[in-house]
């Protein structure tokens, strides 16, 4: 027995990594990986975001996403549609995993913090710096390589690759 087990004291500590992971890289499993460590339990949640027109279905980047983490027993795959503190609620979470690769993304990230603590003081944010091999990586870049036929192993999962292909290629033509 873990002598975590018998200490009443111990708050089981749930964190929410959201995002789009339209799909999910190599960068988002990096924070994954380390994130799942920091927490009892991290929770991957896929924003529905209706006015996003994304490449993937919610139900596809949630599979590509359960693929990829498979061995990570304490992270656990969801979407959600609401806002993202009330989703927090409902899940009884208390921390926000978000990952930084700029100075860009540290203005934008710093705005949704604040927005997030005016609407609910007892969550918190907490930032992960990027590996700095994936400091350029980001989903969109995947896909404008992928979509002209360019190498992407080096930034995505096997699976990744495969359902990447699988969008881009053209329809066989019935040409007879
Ligand atoms: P969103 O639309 O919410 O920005 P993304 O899927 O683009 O969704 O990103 C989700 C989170 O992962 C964000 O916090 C983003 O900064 C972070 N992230 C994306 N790519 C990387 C990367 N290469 N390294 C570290 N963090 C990343």
């Amino acid at each position: 027995m873990s002598p975590r087990s018998n200490n009443h004291e111990h708050e089981h500590r749930i964190a929410v990594y959201p995002g789009s992971f339209d799909p999910v890289t190599f960068g988002h499993l990096d924070i994954i990986r380390r994130a799942a460590k920091q927490f009892d339990q991290l929770i991957v949640a896929v924003l529905n975001n209706t006015s996003k027109s994304p490449l993937f279905s919610v139900d596809e980047r949630k599979k590509l996403l359960a693929d990829v983490t498979r061995d990570l027993p304490n992270v656990e795959i969801d979407s959600f549609r609401d806002l993202l503190v009330r989703y927090m609620r409902s899940r009884q979470a208390q921390v926000i995993v978000r990952g930084i690769r700029s100075v860009t993304d540290f203005e934008y990230e710093l705005q949704m913090a604040s927005t997030n603590r005016q609407l609910d003081e007892g969550i918190e944010t907490v930032f992960m710096m990027t590996n700095p091999k994936y400091s350029y990586l980001s989903s969109s870049i995947v896909k404008e390589i992928a979509k002209f036929n360019g190498p992407v192993q080096d930034l995505v999962p096997p699976a990744v690759e495969a359902e990447l292909q699988r969008k881009y290629t053209p329809p066989k033509e019935n040409s007879n």
